[in-house]
């Protein structure tokens, strides 16, 4: 194998060097001053790349996988008694909903085809068919295909009808633009191993302190992802567990450099190689999934593959020559498979996967 690997599947991402330097040492113990300095850092870093108000917002670290933060969000943000209304086109819109099975949360899923962007008006329609909703939820960036739903307009309903509104961004932030406040978010999940080029297994997430005073009216529903309880603890530089220090290390050097190139630089630079990709794909002869006119995100591209060719036999050619990429999900398997193009990749690289994949098409 080539040895460099270029990770073109949707996290872990490609990092810079100093990012695994940080996470390769020294390592400190969690209840000294010097890993809460750290996390207060961190922590700072996470709000202001956001170019959020740390009067207004909370940034909160969770060691754990992306997963864990939509779960923790998911816990903080419906209201006890009340039920969650679940915006569901996607592999991680159906992951919301056990949680809420899991967890006891009454639940409504608004299932849409994977080929459809959220459509707020179905949503509207749900919640004027029962009166005990108390939040909505909603994946930024379905990651199942590629899809970007329309956070914005989705939370113009969350407010119309003033229910908590809960995002999803694990594989968004940082590759597509989200400003928290144009969407009425209240808490939003995310993750240092995808478009913020840190380690996987450190999420985190931003939350609304209000909401958060809020949540402390009802017991809370998991003792590990406690939001309330992880942003305390954090304020008073504190933990209330042992915290991923390597992670939270090199989630540091990723949010330097995060500040350094700008969210709104980043985003423009996936934009522009998903751009220079889709081009080339067009150009092999090869179409995407989801329909014409369907909106994508910046951040991956789902591919139809060519007639009698399989995913494995692609995905081994690409792999001997040092990219990886990653299947498509569940029911697409068999005729597509899925190119991220998150992280820290260069243009050449991108230049040289598209003369392999070109050679392979015509082989
Ligand atoms: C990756 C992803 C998750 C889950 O993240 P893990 O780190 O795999 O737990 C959740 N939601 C979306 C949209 C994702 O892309």
């Amino acid at each position: 194998m080539p040895n460099k690997t270029i990770l073109l599947n949707p996290g872990p991402t490609n990092v810079s060097k100093a990012v695994i330097d940080a996470a390769a040492g020294p390592l400190f113990c969690h209840r000294e001053p010097e890993y809460f300095t750290l996390q207060d850092e961190v922590r700072e870093r996470l709000l202001r790349v956001m170019d959020l108000d740390p009067e207004v917002w909370a940034a909160v670290l969770i060691a754990g996988s992306g997963t864990s933060a939509m779960e923790s969000m998911i816990l903080a943000g419906v209201p006890e008694g009340k039920a969650l209304l679940i915006s569901d086109n996607g592999v991680y819109g159906d992951r919301i909903a056990k949680m809420a099975k899991a967890h006891g949360i009454p639940a409504k899923v608004v299932t849409q085809p994977w080929t459809q962007a959220t459509d707020p008006e179905l949503l509207a329609a749900a919640i004027e068919a029962r009166d005990d909703f108390g939040a909505l939820a909603v994946i930024h960036h379905e990651t199942t295909t590629g899809l970007l739903n329309p956070v914005v307009e989705v939370g113009k309903v969350a407010k119309r009808y003033g229910l908590n509104f809960l995002v999803d961004s694990v594989s968004g932030l940082g590759g597509d633009a989200l400003d928290f406040e144009e969407a009425g978010a209240d808490i939003v999940a995310s993750t240092g191993g995808k478009n913020f080029q840190g380690m996987p297994a450190l999420s985190f997430g931003y939350a609304r302190r209000a909401k958060l005073e809020e949540a402390r009216a009802w017991s809370p529903r998991s003792v590990y992802l406690d939001f309330v309880n992880l942003c305390d603890k954090q304020d008073r530089r504190g933990t209330p567990f042992t915290p991923a220090v390597p992670f939270v290390a090199a989630l540091r050097q990723a949010l330097i450099e995060l500040q350094e190139e700008t969210v709104a630089g980043r985003v423009a630079r996936y934009a522009e190689a998903a751009r220079f990709l889709r081009e080339g794909y067009a150009r092999m002869g090869l179409t995407l999934w989801l329909p014409e006119g369907t909106p994508l995100s910046n951040c991956l591209t789902t591919i139809r593959l060519p007639e009698g060719r399989t995913y494995v036999e692609l995905h081994d050619y690409l792999k001997e020559r040092g990219f990886v990429i990653y299947a498509g999900q569940g029911q697409i398997e068999k005729e597509a498979f899925r190119i991220a193009n998150m992280g820290n990749v260069a243009r050449e690289d991108y230049q040289r996967l598209l003369d392999v994949l070109a050679a392979w098409v015509q082989a």
